[in-house]
């Protein structure tokens, strides 16, 4: 017999607990000049045709977010993650239940963006997750002793408050920064989660430089299990945050004009998300928080985006052989 409660404090601290988790998860961003450090999580990097800086509609009568994004990015919905397979794995003409049309592809073909690209035409975007980390110097020396997690507090659904590392989805290029990665484990064990990741920006190039290995840190350690339990008290999905910018209430929100989102426009008070265009720090209320994704329909897609997030090799060459024909004079997503 489930535990069914109806006591409406547990509820708001729950949903409280909820939305802070979410609105945690954000996407890595690096400023020209800056030196950032990053722990790996998740051993590969999904890639998705990403439809980017691409033009919302006029800001709905519905909304009452005090600024509206002028730009966002989606996910294709036409992406060989949504096509079905035949038994041997061989993409079909056909995709998965709801997928398959793109408002973008459609409405957009022919409109040169500011790079001037023909702004239906997606980008290969590699997406992995990854761990903040900061140096750790020598009180007497100040030299750097080691690198240690960036944390904060979090409350968990049961009102405990536990420290947890923070966690960043990483959305980057092959040519800017996976292939770097790639590069750096090209030798057993094939593993981009048992090292720290230097990175730094020049203008819009990254050095991405990989540190010492860390035998103590990596996937089965003791240690690990900090980030394992990141991952799970705060939903920390590559597949759910790709599978909700994919969504059709994504494109509602955004994009289809004359459509609304069916869960409407909520709050909407972070400033993170609007696609970088230059305008960092004006704040706009682009968090797609209130989308719902039908569950048994993302477990579906869960299983075909995960296929193409394998480790290294085969992974990133997926990309690499998309990027090798795709333009590379694109300003990278940061
Ligand atoms: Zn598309």
């Amino acid at each position: 017999m489930p535990n069914f409660n109806d006591d409406l404090d547990d509820f708001e601290t729950r949903d409280e607990a909820s939305k802070a988790a979410f609105s945690r998860l954000k996407e890595w961003r690096i400023a020209d000049g800056e030196t950032h450090y990053l722990r790996l999580v998740r051993n590969g990097a999904i890639n998705m045709d990403v439809h980017q800086y691409i033009p919302t509609k006029e800001k709905p009568a519905e909304c009452n977010w005090p600024k509206w994004p002028e730009q966002m990015w989606a996910v294709c919905r036409r992406d060989k993650a949504f096509r079905l397979t035949d038994e041997a794995g061989n993409l079909l003409d056909e995709y998965e239940p709801d997928f398959g049309d793109c408002y973008i592809h459609d409405h957009y073909a022919g409109i040169k963006g500011k790079f001037g690209k023909d702004l239906s035409v997606p980008a290969v975007v590699g997406y992995g997750l990854a761990a903040i980390r900061k140096v750790v110097l020598d009180p007497v020396t100040r030299k750097p002793m080691g690198l240690a997690d960036d944390t904060f507090e979090f409350r968990t659904p049961a009102g405990d408050i536990v420290t947890l590392p923070k966690l960043v989805i990483v959305a980057q290029k092959y040519s800017q920064f996976w292939g770097a990665i790639k590069a750096a484990q090209f030798l057993p064990p094939y593993n981009m989660c048992d090292k720290d990741w230097k990175i730094v920006r020049k203008e819009n190039d990254l050095k991405v430089t990989a540190l010492n290995p860390t035998p103590d840190l990596q996937p089965g350690t003791a240690n690990w299990k900090r980030y394992e339990q990141a991952i799970e008290l705060l939903g920390a999905s590559v597949e759910d945050y790709l599978m909700e910018s994919a969504s059709r209430e994504h494109y509602r929100k955004f994009f289809i004009v004359g459509e609304l989102p069916e869960g409407g426009y909520g709050g909407g008070s972070d400033d993170d998300d609007e696609e970088k265009d230059g305008k960092k720090g004006k704040g706009a209320p682009a968090k797609p928080a209130t989308a719902e994704v039908d569950q048994d329909q993302m477990n579906a897609f869960r299983e075909s985006l995960t296929n193409r997030a394998k480790p290294a090799d085969a992974d990133v060459a997926a990309v690499e052989a998309e990027v090798a024909g795709a333009d590379s004079s694109v300003s990278p997503v940061f």
